[in-house]
């Protein structure tokens, strides 16, 4: 008997039929023998339905209020599961996540868990039930109701298979797993059967988002394994586990795009101390969050200093830019371009094999697109291009590394 954390996303439980689409799934693994809890989001679209719902009625509704809101979502969704699978002739129960002893910090709408007593779980399960769990929220010790942040059903599944030493968490989602590239994008991308933590945090930074990245940060910390599969299907899905031996054999584990970004320079700066600062620090201010960041070699004492940005950032990034480009001399100049997309490779073999960011470019230069902006990391190669250019990039890319499997028949 293993006991087994199950997470259904939103779109996997959107509609009464996939709640006893996932009654029945969860119902089949406790008839193979095992203990389940399955960890359950909102119904899709029910959590941005309550952010309207909270704008409409107010135009700063309080964090605190915000949390006893948005936790409705799952609550809505627990109770539904555990009556779909009683209803099945299974036993189930719905825990909230106080319930099932999430304790969090005070920080409303993006609380971190503090600690997990699962004793009710342990409970809840030794007596044959199944447990539906409340994804996405906690209690703080004083009793208040906190939310994860978005996406945070994740987390909170990650969180208590750790908490309850599960012998297997899985992930269910709309898609098969994760894959070498957006398959609408690239017909030919091939699902990963395995996949280490950073590669997992670097595909999900470059726009592959199929889990919230702090779950998988999580998991990563503690050591959790867990698989992400398709809840419409069997087929099986991608592992994501510590790196070990052999991972390295893989050069690019998969491609990734953003699209709907925008590049930022800023010509003639004054190269001294606290130049960069001053910038980042305005745009920090500004609440915006940047990606890549190029400073070229000064001469004359002077440089220009390049970043990317979220293009709907782009109007807020300039005018904090504005208010303090007086303090930096009388020569600067911003300069600004939307319709920029981010392509990245990564994969923890760029680490031991040369060549890599070559061979990238070689593919683009090949099909003649013009790379804008280059970044590295460890583990990750990214440029920016055109965006109009970028499906044709991820393309010429995906198949210089391999990446192609055979193009779907249907
Ligand atoms: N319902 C929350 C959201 O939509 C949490 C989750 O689905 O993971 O962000
Ligand atoms: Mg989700």
């Amino acid at each position: 008997m293993a006991l087994i954390v199950q997470k259904y996303g939103g779109t996997s439980v959107g509609t009464p039929e996939r709640i006893r689409n996932v009654a029945r799934r969860v119902l089949e693994t406790q008839k193979a023998g095992h203990q389940v809890i399955a960890v359950v989001s909102a119904m899709s679209g029910v959590t941005d339905g309550l952010l309207k719902l909270a704008k409409d009625v107010s135009e700063s509704p309080t964090e605190r209020e915000m949390d006893v809101l948005l936790s409705t979502g799952e609550q809505q969704t627990i109770a539904l599961t555990a009556m779909a699978i009683n209803a099945q002739g299974g036993k189930a129960v719905s825990l909230t996540g106080a319930q099932a002893g999430i304790q969090t910090d005070g920080v409303h709408t993006k609380a971190r868990i503090a600690n997990i007593t699962p004793t009710e779980v342990h409970e809840m399960l030794d007596e044959g039930n199944i447990v539906i769990l409340a994804g996405f929220q906690g209690q703080t010790r004083d009793g208040l109701i906190t939310t994860l942040g978005r996406g945070g059903s994740d987390l909170t599944a990650i969180a208590m298979a750790a908490a309850v030493k599960a012998d297997l968490c899985q992930i269910y989602t709309d898609v098969d797993g994760v894959y070498t590239c957006d398959p609408r994008v690239v017909p030919t991308a091939q699902k990963i059967d395995v996949i280490s933590y950073d590669e997992m945090l670097e595909m999900a930074s470059s726009g592959s988002k199929v889990m919230q990245s702090r779950s998988v940060e999580f998991a990563k910390k503690f050591g959790v394994r867990f698989e992400v599969r398709n809840s419409m299907n069997n087929n099986p899905g991608t592992l994501v586990k510590e790196e070990e031996l052999g991972m390295e054999s893989v050069v690019v584990r998969g491609v990734s795009l953003e699209r709907n970004q925008a590049k930022i320079t800023i010509d003639d700066v004054p190269d001294r101390p606290g130049v960069a600062a001053k910038i980042f620090g305005a745009i920090h201010k500004a609440g915006v969050v940047i990606d890549m960041i190029v400073q070229n070699v000064s001469w004359d004492n002077e440089t220009d200093i390049s970043f990317t940005l979220s293009a709907a950032d782009l109007p807020k990034a300039e005018s904090a830019l504005q208010a303090v480009l007086a303090e930096l001399g009388d020569k600067v100049e911003l300069r600004s371009q939307t319709g920029v997309a981010k392509l990245s490779i990564v994969g923890i073999g760029m680490r031991s094999h040369s060549g890599v960011a070559s061979k990238m470019f070689g593919a683009l230069a090949n099909a003649g697109i013009n790379i804008q902006m280059i970044s590295t990391s460890e583990i990750k190669t990214a440029v920016t291009v055109e965006e109009r250019e970028i499906e044709k990039a991820a393309k010429v890319v995906h198949e210089a590394f391999g990446l192609d499997g055979a193009a779907p028949t249907a």
